[in-house]
């Protein structure tokens, strides 16, 4: 089952969370699997969208906030976009939009960042948004101070919450066919850390850069975790191993009902209303043409099919069939 653990270190000031997507995980990849059309993800893609769905995941976890987290990256090469949305009760689900040929060795820069443009975008998007408000969203390069190509998600993350929250953090990610995994390790605000600099208590100064060389220490110990450790070792050994002369103190892990799974919030409803943007004389080319409009989640893979009443109930408001199921 997927699970999310959250930890801290007693009397530091670091903060840290683990996640084991399996299940969830091997839902949506089975779901791609499935769709006649696309056909399972290439392996480069695969690792990437279960880092950035295991990156998905932690995030949502770190923060406080009652809406939708969802993590963007795209850009100029054969992955047009990917998408992750975790929502509060760490339900998710993820996507990719593939356009050209992924070599079976492809980088990161070669999937989404060929001249240097592909971003990453990080949105939350309140659930209860009023009307006019709009979702925060905090948009960074693919590239790092030196203009750099960077070839790892977790770096990109890494430099987006250092921007963004002013926090340092480690991110350490991995995922192949079965699990997708990542640990975040984050240095705690200190109160008056910012006057460092102008601090003349030397007990106070020295509490501080105490305090840092904590996270330093600890950050080490997270990088030394390797790639096939975290896809292959059980939540309790990695942190054992990693961790066991820290005073790690952990909290109730959230697995099962209250752990990661995989949801799709699409309905027929939404797409009725996605159907309704296209117009009218759209609407009835497509039906002159295929005589029905379906539409298909990328998420999930349902199918939604509007026959020529339930289209031309959409524009008149009299649709008989908005409340219909969707075919799987
Ligand atoms: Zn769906």
């Amino acid at each position: 089952m997927s699970e999310l653990h959250k930890f801290i270190f007693e009397g530091l000031p670091v903060r840290g969370m683990l996640v084991r997507l399996t299940d969830a995980w091997q839902d949506i990849l089975a779901r791609r699997a499935s769709n006649t059309t696309t056909g399972a993800y290439p392996a480069p893609v695969r690792q990437l969208l279960g880092e950035m769905a295991a990156a998905g995941v932690l995030m949502q976890g770190n923060i406080k906030f009652n809406g939708a987290l969802v993590l963007q990256i795209f850009g100029d090469g054969p992955v047009k976009l990917g998408v992750v949305e975790v929502q509060p009760d760490l339900s998710l689900r993820a996507t990719c939009t593939q356009v050209g040929e992924v070599a079976d060795n492809a980088s990161l820069s070669e999937m989404v960042n060929v001249n240097n443009v592909g971003r990453c975008a990080i949105t939350l998007d309140p659930q209860d948004r009023l009307p006019g408000q709009q979702p925060y969203q905090g948009v960074v390069p693919l590239f790092g101070d030196r203009g750099e190509k960077l070839e790892n998600i977790s770096e990109v993350l890494e430099h987006y919450m250092l921007q963004s929250e002013q926090l340092d953090t480690v991110l350490v990610l991995a995922a192949d066919d079965q699990v997708a995994a990542g640990l975040l390790i984050q240095r705690l605000p200190v109160e008056g850390e910012g006057n460092l600099a102008g601090k003349t208590d030397s007990v106070e100064r020295e509490a501080v850069l105490g305090q840092s060389e904590d996270f330093s220490r600890i950050s080490i110990l997270a990088k030394s975790l390797k790639r096939e450790e975290l896809l292959t070792l059980d939540a309790e050994t990695i942190l054992h191993r990693l961790f066991w002369e820290e005073p790690l103190a952990r909290f109730e892990p959230f697995i099962g009902e209250t752990g990661p799974r995989f949801a799709c919030r699409c309905n027929r409803e939404r797409v009725g209303q996605m159907i309704r943007s296209l117009g009218t004389e759209e609407v009835e080319g497509i039906i002159a043409e295929q005589g029905q409009v379906e539409v298909g989640c990328d998420f999930c893979g349902a199918q939604y099919r509007f026959d020529p009443v339930d289209a031309a109930g959409l524009f008149t408001g009299l649709n008989p069939d908005v409340s219909g199921g969707s075919v799987h």
